[in-house]
């Protein structure tokens, strides 16, 4: 079964998915990590964000991989190309790199086949932008996790503050959020958006152990 929740930056998809992964059983794929992991390694190897060739080229041959500790059914480290880039891909520099490296449809099709084949192979709680309309637009459940631009940007501020990684700067944040927002939201290839299907959910004044239990419920509807 796949779990699909997409949503704009700082919904809460990251805790809230690997909640339901971990309540239900399943694994969980973030495929934003997988768009940061490209940035990060064009950054370091000077790869222009309009080099399109360059960045697919990255997207296809730089193995991702998610390291799994035993007992966990949840990945606690990223790594491209060998290089653990777990802390290194949720700075401000990423978050700015990653959107128009996430925008070349390159970068997408290499990826988005990767995140397929990871996908079948079982059970996955799947988080991004487009895994309801593009990655897996047959998944048995679909959520569309939204919440104010405003509410985003403080629950950002907090992760990063405890993560000791990243702004802590609520108006920088902010800004940077709304940027993204138009960004992901406007591109050409696989814009954000809930696929037509989706269930949406406004995490604002709902709790994120509440969003956790309905997206729960929902595929244990769907299970049987
Ligand atoms: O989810 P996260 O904020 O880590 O994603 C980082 C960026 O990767 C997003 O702002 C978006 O540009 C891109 N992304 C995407 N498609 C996905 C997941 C993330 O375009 N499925």
């Amino acid at each position: 079964m796949i779990v699909a929740i997409d949503g704009p930056s700082g919904a809460g998809k990251s805790t809230v998915a690997k909640a339901v992964a971990s309540k239900l059983g399943f694994s969980c794929l973030d495929t934003g990590a997988m768009y940061r992991a490209v940035a990060w390694r064009a950054l370091k190897d000077g790869v222009s964000f309009d080099d399109a060739a360059g960045l697919g080229r990255i997207a296809r041959e730089c193995p991702i991989e998610f390291g799994m500790m035993p007992g966990d059914p949840l990945p606690s480290t990223v790594s491209i190309d060998g290089a653990d880039v777990t802390m290194a891909i949720r700075t401000a520099e990423i978050d700015k790199a990653v959107s128009p490296v996430s925008a070349e449809p390159a970068v997408r099709d290499a990826l988005v086949g990767q995140q397929q084949r990871i996908g079948r192979t079982g059970n996955y709680v799947v988080e991004g932008r487009d895994i309801g309309t593009v990655v897996f637009p047959g998944a048995e459940v679909k959520v569309f996790l939204t919440a104010s631009a405003e509410e985003r940007a403080m629950r950002r501020v907090k992760q990063n503050a405890e993560r000791g990684v990243g702004s802590t700067d609520y108006e920088a944040v902010l800004a940077d959020i709304r940027r993204r927002d138009e960004y992901d939201s406007t591109r050409a290839s696989s814009p954000l958006k809930a696929a037509e299907d989706a269930i949406t959910i406004d995490s604002t004044d709902i709790s994120i152990d509440d969003v956790i239990d309905q997206i729960c419920d929902l595929a244990r509807e769907r299970a049987v």
